[in-house]
């Protein structure tokens, strides 16, 4: 086993499974979450290297706790699982469409970090990376870009679920800086994945955002914690 371990959450495809390749490329042993025995095997025979599986559901409390039990020591965590299950404005999305965007992308969030946290005091340089969406901003929502259009206020469930990710990213970089335990946000950009339909189709290279998770992942003890990077 490598001496530095990572664990990326919903690494059997899309982005987590090009942050899991990037991070086994740097020397980790990573641990490779999913909530899909059978997928996560494929994802770890694919990554190769050093990748295990780690069977973790970030929706399921007792999943959480197994697995955190499995981990001794975590220099990295990457908060990657996340589901959009509506594009609809907030004036067409229903209570359980928001109920779902957030108990994946927000509530579990707290849930699997918290869980880990006794493994990431272990570690001498522990960097916890959530990913985010450039879609969450406020300032961009707000301001003229090409991406977000104000007249096209969709995916409300989904945005300001990980505008909370964003907050809770300051947070939790506040109430651990004294423990040297740095906590950054990622906006991957929009990559072709399964996230959203159409997006396999017109999305960027998922690779290229992974790299900008493994940057988090590796930062020095001097760089940046409570940011939100693009
Ligand atoms: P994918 O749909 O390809 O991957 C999502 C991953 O999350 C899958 O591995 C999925 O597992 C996993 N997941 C979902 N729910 C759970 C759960 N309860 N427990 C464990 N794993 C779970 O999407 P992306 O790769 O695009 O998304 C990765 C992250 O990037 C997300 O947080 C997303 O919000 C963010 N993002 C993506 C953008 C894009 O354009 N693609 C843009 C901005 C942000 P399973 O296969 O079992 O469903």
């Amino acid at each position: 086993m490598n001496d530095r371990t990572a664990l990326v959450t919903g690494a059997n495809k899309g982005i987590g499974r090009h942050i899991a390749g990037g991070l086994v490329a740097e020397g980790f042993t990573v641990y490779v979450g999913s909530r899909d025995a059978a997928r996560g095997r494929q994802a770890v025979e694919e990554i190769g290297g050093d990748a295990r599986l780690l069977v973790l559901d970030v929706g399921d409390a007792d999943s959480v706790a197994k697995a955190a039990a499995r981990v001794d020591r975590l220099d990295v965590l990457v908060n990657n699982a996340g589901i959009n299950p509506s594009l609809a404005p907030p004036t067409e999305s229903h209570a359980e469409e928001f109920r779902r965007a957030y108990e994946t992308n927000v509530v579990a969030v707290v849930e699997v970090t918290n869980a880990f946290l006794p493994a990431l005091r272990r570690s001498p340089h522990p960097r916890i990376v959530n990913i985010s969406s450039g879609t969450a901003s406020l300032t961009w929502s707000t301001h003229p870009n090409p991406q977000f259009p104000p007249g096209r206020p969709g995916s409300a469930a989904y945005r300001s679920s990980k505008a909370a990710l964003n907050a809770l990213t300051l947070l939790y970089a506040q109430t651990l800086a004294e423990e040297g335990v740095k906590v950054n946000a990622l906006a991957p950009g929009r990559r072709a994945t399964d996230l959203v339909p159409g997006a396999m189709a017109t999305g960027g290279d998922p690779a290229e955002a992974a790299a900008g998770a493994v940057r988090l992942a590796l930062l020095p003890d001097d760089g940046p914690t409570g940011e939100f990077f693009s």
